[in-house]
């Protein structure tokens, strides 16, 4: 397996706070209206990603 990587993309995320509450293992939070992840607590579960408006939630390596 591949190495993944949860990424938020800064220049859109615009700190709505949508995905925060939706990651399973608490891997999301906000910091100064960005959301950021704390890469070793997220699973790739993909739950989060859809939750997003504006597509700044992806993950990279698959
Ligand atoms: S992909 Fe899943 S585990 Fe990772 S941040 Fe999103 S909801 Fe949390
Ligand atoms: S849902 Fe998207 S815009 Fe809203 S806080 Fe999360 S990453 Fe940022």
């Amino acid at each position: 397996m591949g190495t993944l990587e949860f990424v938020v993309d800064d220049d859109r995320c615009y700190g709505c706070g949508a995905c925060i509450g939706l990651c399973p293992t608490n891997a999301l939070s906000m910091k100064e209206l960005l959301a950021i992840v704390e890469q070793e607590l997220c699973t790739y579960c993909d739950h989060c990603i859809p939750s997003c408006p504006v597509d700044a939630l992806k993950i990279l390596g698959r």
